[in-house]
């Protein structure tokens, strides 16, 4: 076994997905990649609320989700971020199956940066954990 011993700073994450299937799949990947360390939510306001009991450099978010969907708890986050100066905005990257246009710009206008398409393989998901926050954004703009 391999192990990625670049001393890159671990992302601070945050994994929000109503479905378990996803959230288990997402700490398997996690493990593989040697970042085992993340908070998991259930539904938007469970993000919410880790968001304001820590820090996080990455949110990994479900779009549909019940009690609060993604767009929302996204919205919500953002709002948050503006009236506070102590945490760094966060990547946020919608988690979807539905990769279209249309919601596309829908993500974007909430203000999510990037779109991680369902279903996703542990390469995809090695070079969003492990790439530097601005890298991230710009590649997306
Ligand atoms: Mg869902």
């Amino acid at each position: 076994m391999s192990s990625n011993t670049q001393s890159t700073p671990k992302t601070r994450l945050l994994v929000a997905d109503d479905n378990p299937f996803i959230l288990d799949l997402v700490q398997v990947m996690l493990n593989k990649l040697n970042h085992p360390e993340a908070v998991f939510a259930t539904n938007g306001l469970e993000a919410v609320t880790a968001w304001k009991t820590q820090p996080f450099d990455m949110i990994l978010m479900d779009c549909q989700m019940p009690e609060m969907d993604g767009y929302e708890a996204t919205r919500s986050i953002r709002k948050l971020e503006s009236e506070t100066t102590t945490n760094h905005p966060a990547i946020i990257v919608a988690m979807t199956g539905d990769a279209t246009q249309r919601n596309r710009v829908l993500c974007r206008e909430v203000g999510m940066d990037l779109l991680l398409p369902k279903p996703f393989t542990i390469s995809d998901f090695k070079i969003l954990i492990e790439s530097e926050p601005t890298t991230l954004r710009s590649a997306e703009k």
